[in-house]
Protein backbone atom coordinates (compact mmCIF):
# COMPACT_ATOMS: atom_id res chain seq x y z
CA UNK A 1 0.00 0.00 0.00
CA UNK A 2 1.32 3.42 -1.13
CA UNK A 3 2.27 6.17 1.82
CA UNK A 4 -1.26 8.24 0.45
CA UNK A 5 -3.45 5.32 0.46
CA UNK A 6 -1.38 4.70 3.95
CA UNK A 7 -1.94 7.81 5.73
CA UNK A 8 -5.90 7.84 4.80
CA UNK A 9 -6.86 4.33 5.49
CA UNK A 10 -4.98 4.32 8.73
CA UNK A 11 -7.16 6.79 10.28
CA UNK A 12 -9.60 6.24 12.75
CA UNK A 13 -11.05 4.38 13.90
CA UNK A 14 -9.59 1.58 13.21
CA UNK A 15 -11.83 -1.57 12.89
CA UNK A 16 -11.08 -3.10 16.17
CA UNK A 17 -10.67 -0.51 18.27
CA UNK A 18 -13.33 -0.06 21.35
CA UNK A 19 -13.68 3.17 22.17
CA UNK A 20 -12.88 3.90 26.08
CA UNK A 21 -15.36 5.47 27.49
CA UNK A 22 -15.18 8.88 29.64
CA UNK A 23 -17.66 10.58 31.63
CA UNK A 24 -17.76 13.37 29.03
CA UNK A 25 -18.79 12.88 25.19
CA UNK A 26 -16.39 12.99 22.66
CA UNK A 27 -16.41 15.81 19.97
CA UNK A 28 -17.97 14.66 16.53
CA UNK A 29 -16.71 17.08 13.71
CA UNK A 30 -17.23 15.90 10.46
CA UNK A 31 -19.01 16.02 7.59
CA UNK A 32 -19.22 12.90 6.11
CA UNK A 33 -20.63 10.17 8.22
CA UNK A 34 -19.62 6.71 6.92
CA UNK A 35 -22.04 4.06 5.97
CA UNK A 36 -21.49 0.10 7.56
CA UNK A 37 -22.52 -0.87 3.76
CA UNK A 38 -24.61 0.36 0.32
CA UNK A 39 -28.09 -0.76 1.73
CA UNK A 40 -27.80 1.46 4.40
CA UNK A 41 -26.62 4.13 2.38
CA UNK A 42 -29.88 3.61 -0.19
CA UNK A 43 -31.87 3.26 3.38
CA UNK A 44 -30.50 6.86 3.65
CA UNK A 45 -31.59 8.32 0.13
CA UNK A 46 -34.90 7.04 0.67
CA UNK A 47 -34.90 8.54 4.29
CA UNK A 48 -35.53 5.07 6.17
CA UNK A 49 -32.22 4.90 7.44
CA UNK A 50 -32.26 5.18 11.49
CA UNK A 51 -29.03 6.19 12.31
CA UNK A 52 -27.05 9.81 11.13
CA UNK A 53 -26.23 10.58 7.91
CA UNK A 54 -24.61 13.40 7.69
CA UNK A 55 -22.69 16.63 9.48
CA UNK A 56 -25.68 18.40 9.52
CA UNK A 57 -27.84 15.50 10.59
CA UNK A 58 -27.28 16.36 14.82
CA UNK A 59 -23.80 14.69 15.25
CA UNK A 60 -23.55 12.94 19.11
CA UNK A 61 -22.40 15.45 20.93
CA UNK A 62 -24.89 17.89 19.97
CA UNK A 63 -27.67 15.22 20.82
CA UNK A 64 -26.39 15.01 24.35
CA UNK A 65 -26.46 18.11 24.88
CA UNK A 66 -30.14 18.33 23.44
CA UNK A 67 -31.26 15.45 25.61
CA UNK A 68 -29.67 17.06 28.31
CA UNK A 69 -32.02 19.90 28.37
CA UNK A 70 -34.92 18.45 27.12
CA UNK A 71 -34.84 16.34 30.19
CA UNK A 72 -33.81 19.31 32.18
CA UNK A 73 -36.80 21.34 30.90
CA UNK A 74 -39.50 18.29 30.49
CA UNK A 75 -40.34 19.15 26.41
CA UNK A 76 -40.71 16.74 24.30
CA UNK A 77 -37.62 17.95 21.63
CA UNK A 78 -34.66 20.25 22.12
CA UNK A 79 -32.72 21.54 19.22
CA UNK A 80 -29.60 23.57 19.54
CA UNK A 81 -28.71 26.67 17.56
CA UNK A 82 -25.00 28.29 16.96
CA UNK A 83 -26.89 30.88 18.85
CA UNK A 84 -29.99 32.25 21.35
CA UNK A 85 -30.66 34.60 18.33
CA UNK A 86 -30.82 31.51 15.62
CA UNK A 87 -33.29 30.03 18.35
CA UNK A 88 -35.40 32.64 18.51
CA UNK A 89 -35.41 33.62 14.65
CA UNK A 90 -35.91 29.60 13.78
CA UNK A 91 -38.44 29.00 16.32
CA UNK A 92 -40.21 32.55 14.55
CA UNK A 93 -39.54 31.19 10.94
CA UNK A 94 -41.32 27.26 11.93
CA UNK A 95 -43.94 28.36 13.63
CA UNK A 96 -45.56 31.37 11.57
CA UNK A 97 -45.27 32.30 7.53
CA UNK A 98 -46.94 34.65 5.08
CA UNK A 99 -49.83 35.79 5.67
CA UNK A 100 -49.43 35.67 9.58
CA UNK A 101 -49.89 38.43 12.36
CA UNK A 102 -47.32 37.50 15.41
CA UNK A 103 -47.10 39.53 18.81
CA UNK A 104 -43.78 39.92 20.26
CA UNK A 105 -43.51 41.56 24.08
CA UNK A 106 -41.64 44.90 23.77
CA UNK A 107 -38.99 43.63 26.21
CA UNK A 108 -38.03 40.86 23.99
CA UNK A 109 -34.61 40.77 23.42
CA UNK A 110 -33.87 43.76 20.87
CA UNK A 111 -32.66 42.02 17.97
CA UNK A 112 -35.75 39.44 17.79
CA UNK A 113 -37.74 42.25 17.78
CA UNK A 114 -35.43 43.32 15.03
CA UNK A 115 -35.58 40.22 13.17
CA UNK A 116 -39.81 40.46 13.15
CA UNK A 117 -39.73 44.21 11.98
CA UNK A 118 -36.92 43.97 9.04
CA UNK A 119 -37.54 40.62 7.98
CA UNK A 120 -40.69 38.48 8.93
CA UNK A 121 -42.67 41.93 8.19
CA UNK A 122 -40.91 43.49 5.36
CA UNK A 123 -39.21 40.72 3.82
CA UNK A 124 -42.15 37.94 4.05
CA UNK A 125 -45.41 40.07 4.32
CA UNK A 126 -46.54 39.11 8.05
CA UNK A 127 -47.53 41.41 10.54
CA UNK A 128 -45.72 42.25 13.60
CA UNK A 129 -47.22 44.15 16.83
CA UNK A 130 -45.90 44.82 20.07
CA UNK A 131 -47.56 44.43 23.43
CA UNK A 132 -46.72 45.84 26.67
CA UNK A 133 -44.08 44.46 28.92
CA UNK A 134 -46.54 43.37 31.53
CA UNK A 135 -49.42 42.02 29.56
CA UNK A 136 -51.48 39.20 30.82
CA UNK A 137 -55.32 38.07 30.13
CA UNK A 138 -55.62 41.68 28.07
CA UNK A 139 -53.36 40.35 25.28
CA UNK A 140 -56.47 39.27 23.98
CA UNK A 141 -57.08 42.79 22.60
CA UNK A 142 -54.45 42.39 19.96
CA UNK A 143 -55.31 39.37 18.66
CA UNK A 144 -56.13 38.98 15.70
CA UNK A 145 -58.03 36.21 13.26
CA UNK A 146 -54.58 35.53 11.58
CA UNK A 147 -52.79 35.72 15.19
CA UNK A 148 -50.46 32.58 14.59
CA UNK A 149 -47.86 33.20 17.34
CA UNK A 150 -47.08 35.15 20.39
CA UNK A 151 -43.08 35.86 21.33
CA UNK A 152 -43.13 36.16 25.15
CA UNK A 153 -39.49 36.70 27.38
CA UNK A 154 -40.18 37.17 30.82
CA UNK A 155 -38.98 38.77 32.92
CA UNK A 156 -37.36 41.06 29.86
CA UNK A 157 -33.75 41.41 30.15
CA UNK A 158 -33.16 45.10 30.88
CA UNK A 159 -36.29 46.69 32.37
CA UNK A 160 -37.48 43.66 33.86
CA UNK A 161 -41.15 43.16 34.08
CA UNK A 162 -43.39 39.74 33.69
CA UNK A 163 -46.16 38.98 32.32
CA UNK A 164 -48.56 36.60 33.49
CA UNK A 165 -47.87 33.53 31.22
CA UNK A 166 -50.42 31.29 32.77
CA UNK A 167 -52.96 34.09 31.29
CA UNK A 168 -51.91 34.01 27.90
CA UNK A 169 -51.24 30.82 27.68
CA UNK A 170 -54.78 29.69 28.27
CA UNK A 171 -56.13 32.49 25.78
CA UNK A 172 -53.80 30.95 23.06
CA UNK A 173 -54.42 27.68 23.14
CA UNK A 174 -58.30 28.46 22.83
CA UNK A 175 -57.29 30.24 19.70
CA UNK A 176 -54.62 27.58 18.42
CA UNK A 177 -51.96 30.22 18.81
CA UNK A 178 -48.13 28.94 19.66
CA UNK A 179 -46.38 30.81 22.44
CA UNK A 180 -42.95 30.48 22.61
CA UNK A 181 -41.52 32.34 25.99
CA UNK A 182 -37.36 33.13 26.22
CA UNK A 183 -36.63 31.98 29.45
CA UNK A 184 -33.12 32.71 29.42
CA UNK A 185 -32.81 34.83 32.43
CA UNK A 186 -34.05 32.13 34.63
CA UNK A 187 -32.49 29.22 33.01
CA UNK A 188 -34.42 25.46 33.22
CA UNK A 189 -34.38 25.66 36.78
CA UNK A 190 -36.02 28.71 38.10
CA UNK A 191 -38.84 28.57 35.60
CA UNK A 192 -41.03 25.39 34.36
CA UNK A 193 -42.50 27.06 31.32
CA UNK A 194 -44.31 23.82 30.25
CA UNK A 195 -46.20 23.67 33.49
CA UNK A 196 -47.45 26.94 32.53
CA UNK A 197 -48.93 26.22 29.16
CA UNK A 198 -45.88 27.24 26.92
CA UNK A 199 -45.89 25.51 23.96
CA UNK A 200 -42.12 26.25 23.35
CA UNK A 201 -38.94 27.41 25.13
CA UNK A 202 -36.19 29.41 23.85
CA UNK A 203 -32.72 29.80 26.19
CA UNK A 204 -29.42 31.53 24.83
CA UNK A 205 -26.87 29.08 26.26
CA UNK A 206 -24.32 32.15 26.04
CA UNK A 207 -25.58 32.79 29.18
CA UNK A 208 -25.96 31.07 32.23
CA UNK A 209 -25.90 27.86 31.25
CA UNK A 210 -22.23 27.58 29.62
CA UNK A 211 -21.42 30.12 32.24
CA UNK A 212 -17.86 31.56 30.99
CA UNK A 213 -18.66 33.62 28.40
CA UNK A 214 -16.67 31.94 25.94
CA UNK A 215 -19.30 30.61 23.73
CA UNK A 216 -22.55 31.06 21.52
CA UNK A 217 -25.03 28.98 21.45
CA UNK A 218 -29.01 28.41 21.89
CA UNK A 219 -32.12 26.17 22.02
CA UNK A 220 -35.41 25.64 21.53
CA UNK A 221 -37.58 22.74 23.22
CA UNK A 222 -41.10 22.29 22.05
CA UNK A 223 -43.60 20.43 23.80
CA UNK A 224 -45.76 17.65 22.72
CA UNK A 225 -48.05 19.53 20.44
CA UNK A 226 -45.42 21.09 18.47
CA UNK A 227 -42.86 18.79 18.98
CA UNK A 228 -42.83 17.08 15.09
CA UNK A 229 -43.43 20.28 13.82
CA UNK A 230 -40.80 22.25 14.97
CA UNK A 231 -38.04 18.66 14.73
CA UNK A 232 -38.99 18.19 10.97
CA UNK A 233 -38.71 22.26 10.76
CA UNK A 234 -35.35 21.98 11.64
CA UNK A 235 -34.20 18.58 10.32
CA UNK A 236 -34.94 21.09 6.68
CA UNK A 237 -33.12 24.05 8.04
CA UNK A 238 -29.43 21.90 8.12
CA UNK A 239 -28.18 23.77 11.08
CA UNK A 240 -24.83 23.02 12.09
CA UNK A 241 -23.82 23.79 15.52
CA UNK A 242 -19.98 22.76 16.39
CA UNK A 243 -19.33 19.87 18.88
CA UNK A 244 -16.70 22.05 21.08
CA UNK A 245 -19.66 24.39 21.33
CA UNK A 246 -21.98 21.40 22.50
CA UNK A 247 -19.69 20.12 24.48
CA UNK A 248 -18.45 23.10 26.55
CA UNK A 249 -22.39 23.87 26.74
CA UNK A 250 -22.85 20.57 28.50
CA UNK A 251 -20.21 20.74 30.18
CA UNK A 252 -21.21 24.18 31.60
CA UNK A 253 -24.41 23.31 32.31
CA UNK A 254 -23.19 20.61 34.83
CA UNK A 255 -22.46 23.08 37.34
CA UNK A 256 -25.49 25.27 36.66
CA UNK A 257 -27.04 24.82 40.05
CA UNK A 258 -24.32 25.94 42.16
CA UNK A 259 -23.41 28.83 40.08
CA UNK A 260 -26.88 29.95 39.76
CA UNK A 261 -27.20 30.15 43.58
CA UNK A 262 -23.90 32.34 44.25
CA UNK A 263 -25.35 34.41 41.69
CA UNK A 264 -28.89 34.84 43.07
CA UNK A 265 -27.49 35.41 46.78
CA UNK A 266 -25.44 38.31 45.01
CA UNK A 267 -27.98 39.88 43.03
CA UNK A 268 -30.01 40.32 46.07
CA UNK A 269 -28.07 41.23 48.58
CA UNK A 270 -26.81 44.03 46.11
CA UNK A 271 -30.34 44.67 45.07
CA UNK A 272 -31.19 45.46 49.05
CA UNK A 273 -28.39 47.31 49.31
CA UNK A 274 -28.83 49.75 46.04
CA UNK A 275 -32.42 50.35 47.89
CA UNK A 276 -30.74 51.83 50.97
CA UNK A 277 -28.45 54.05 48.61
CA UNK A 278 -29.46 57.62 48.44
CA UNK A 279 -29.11 58.33 45.19
CA UNK A 280 -30.81 55.38 43.98
CA UNK A 281 -34.34 55.66 42.58
CA UNK A 282 -35.90 51.97 41.53
CA UNK A 283 -34.16 48.68 41.74
CA UNK A 284 -35.70 46.37 39.21
CA UNK A 285 -35.81 43.18 40.42
CA UNK A 286 -38.64 40.26 40.24
CA UNK A 287 -37.38 38.76 43.51
CA UNK A 288 -37.65 42.48 45.55
CA UNK A 289 -41.52 42.81 46.95
CA UNK A 290 -41.17 46.58 45.41
CA UNK A 291 -41.36 45.17 41.80
CA UNK A 292 -44.69 45.50 40.48
CA UNK A 293 -44.85 41.60 39.27
CA UNK A 294 -43.34 40.46 42.27
CA UNK A 295 -46.85 38.66 43.27
CA UNK A 296 -46.66 36.67 39.72
CA UNK A 297 -42.56 36.06 40.31
CA UNK A 298 -43.61 34.63 43.56
CA UNK A 299 -46.63 32.45 41.84
CA UNK A 300 -44.31 31.25 38.74
CA UNK A 301 -40.47 31.12 39.64
CA UNK A 302 -38.80 29.38 41.80
CA UNK A 303 -35.44 31.47 42.05
CA UNK A 304 -33.94 34.39 40.60
CA UNK A 305 -30.78 34.70 38.55
CA UNK A 306 -28.15 37.25 38.61
CA UNK A 307 -28.99 40.18 36.63
CA UNK A 308 -31.26 42.88 37.53
CA UNK A 309 -31.10 46.93 36.95
CA UNK A 310 -31.24 49.86 38.85
CA UNK A 311 -32.17 53.67 38.24
CA UNK A 312 -30.62 56.97 39.25
CA UNK A 313 -33.01 60.11 41.12
CA UNK A 314 -30.86 62.22 38.90
CA UNK A 315 -31.05 62.10 35.36
CA UNK A 316 -27.10 62.34 35.12
CA UNK A 317 -25.14 63.86 32.16
CA UNK A 318 -23.16 61.34 30.24
CA UNK A 319 -20.18 62.95 31.93
CA UNK A 320 -21.23 62.10 35.15
CA UNK A 321 -22.29 58.48 34.36
CA UNK A 322 -18.78 58.29 32.52
CA UNK A 323 -17.34 59.03 35.64
CA UNK A 324 -19.02 56.59 37.37
CA UNK A 325 -18.72 53.69 35.57
CA UNK A 326 -15.43 54.31 34.32
CA UNK A 327 -14.27 54.21 38.03
CA UNK A 328 -15.15 50.65 38.30
CA UNK A 329 -12.92 48.02 38.76
CA UNK A 330 -14.80 45.01 39.12
CA UNK A 331 -18.23 45.80 37.04
CA UNK A 332 -16.93 45.17 33.37
CA UNK A 333 -18.41 46.92 30.29
CA UNK A 334 -19.86 44.84 27.83
CA UNK A 335 -22.74 42.83 26.28
CA UNK A 336 -24.35 39.46 27.37
CA UNK A 337 -24.47 38.13 31.04
CA UNK A 338 -24.69 35.55 32.94
CA UNK A 339 -21.09 34.35 33.16
CA UNK A 340 -18.51 34.07 36.25
CA UNK A 341 -17.48 37.97 35.78
CA UNK A 342 -19.92 41.06 37.10
CA UNK A 343 -20.96 43.40 33.47
CA UNK A 344 -22.56 46.46 33.50
CA UNK A 345 -24.79 48.18 30.90
CA UNK A 346 -26.13 51.53 31.17
CA UNK A 347 -28.57 53.12 28.72
CA UNK A 348 -31.66 54.89 27.96
CA UNK A 349 -34.71 52.42 27.17
CA UNK A 350 -36.83 53.51 24.28
CA UNK A 351 -40.31 51.00 24.01
CA UNK A 352 -43.03 51.62 21.88
CA UNK A 353 -45.76 50.52 24.49
CA UNK A 354 -46.13 52.71 27.36
CA UNK A 355 -43.25 51.59 30.00
CA UNK A 356 -42.63 52.79 33.18
CA UNK A 357 -39.05 53.35 32.52
CA UNK A 358 -39.31 55.50 29.42
CA UNK A 359 -36.43 57.86 28.51
CA UNK A 360 -34.90 56.56 32.03
CA UNK A 361 -31.52 55.28 32.19
CA UNK A 362 -31.32 52.05 33.15
CA UNK A 363 -27.89 50.57 34.58
CA UNK A 364 -28.19 46.74 34.79
CA UNK A 365 -25.77 44.61 36.31
CA UNK A 366 -25.16 40.43 36.02
CA UNK A 367 -23.67 39.90 39.05
CA UNK A 368 -20.59 37.34 38.84
CA UNK A 369 -19.21 35.27 41.13
CA UNK A 370 -16.55 37.42 42.98
CA UNK A 371 -17.11 38.17 46.53
CA UNK A 372 -20.29 40.14 46.96
CA UNK A 373 -18.88 42.40 49.74
CA UNK A 374 -16.33 43.73 46.76
CA UNK A 375 -18.59 43.91 44.68
CA UNK A 376 -20.73 46.51 46.77
CA UNK A 377 -17.59 48.56 47.87
CA UNK A 378 -16.45 48.78 43.71
CA UNK A 379 -19.95 50.10 43.45
CA UNK A 380 -20.08 52.04 46.44
CA UNK A 381 -16.72 53.43 45.45
CA UNK A 382 -18.00 54.29 41.62
CA UNK A 383 -21.24 56.08 43.22
CA UNK A 384 -18.85 58.17 45.29
CA UNK A 385 -17.85 60.36 41.60
CA UNK A 386 -22.20 61.27 41.31
CA UNK A 387 -23.87 63.57 43.78
C1 LIG B 1 -28.40 37.24 24.80
C2 LIG B 1 -29.82 36.91 24.65
C3 LIG B 1 -30.27 36.27 23.50
C4 LIG B 1 -29.39 35.99 22.33
O1 LIG B 1 -28.37 35.09 22.60
P1 LIG B 1 -27.04 35.12 21.70
O2 LIG B 1 -26.46 33.76 21.94
O3 LIG B 1 -26.19 36.22 22.23
O4 LIG B 1 -27.44 35.31 20.29
C5 LIG B 1 -31.60 35.96 23.44
N1 LIG B 1 -32.45 36.25 24.44
C6 LIG B 1 -32.04 36.85 25.56
C7 LIG B 1 -33.01 37.14 26.63
C8 LIG B 1 -30.71 37.22 25.69
O5 LIG B 1 -30.32 37.86 26.78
Amino acid sequence: MKDETKIIAGNWPARDTTPATTINPPCYKGSTVLFNCYADMQKSRRGEYPGISYGTDRLPTQRQFEEAMRQLEGGAVTRVFQSGIAAIQTALMAFSGSGDHILIVDNAYDPGQRFCHKVLQKKYKMECTLVPPNVGAEIERYLQPNTRLILLESPGSITFELQDIPAITTIARQKNIVTLLDATWATPLYLKPFELGVDATIHAVTKYISGYSDLLAGTVTVGDRYAEQFAEFYKLMKIYTPAEECYQALRGMHSLAVRLRQHEQSALTLAKWLQTVPLVDEVLHPALPCHPEHHIWKRDFRGSSGLFAFTFKKDYSETELAAFIDSLALFKLGYSWGGYQSLLTAAKTARATPSRYAGKTVIRLSVGLEDCDDLREDLEKGMGMLT
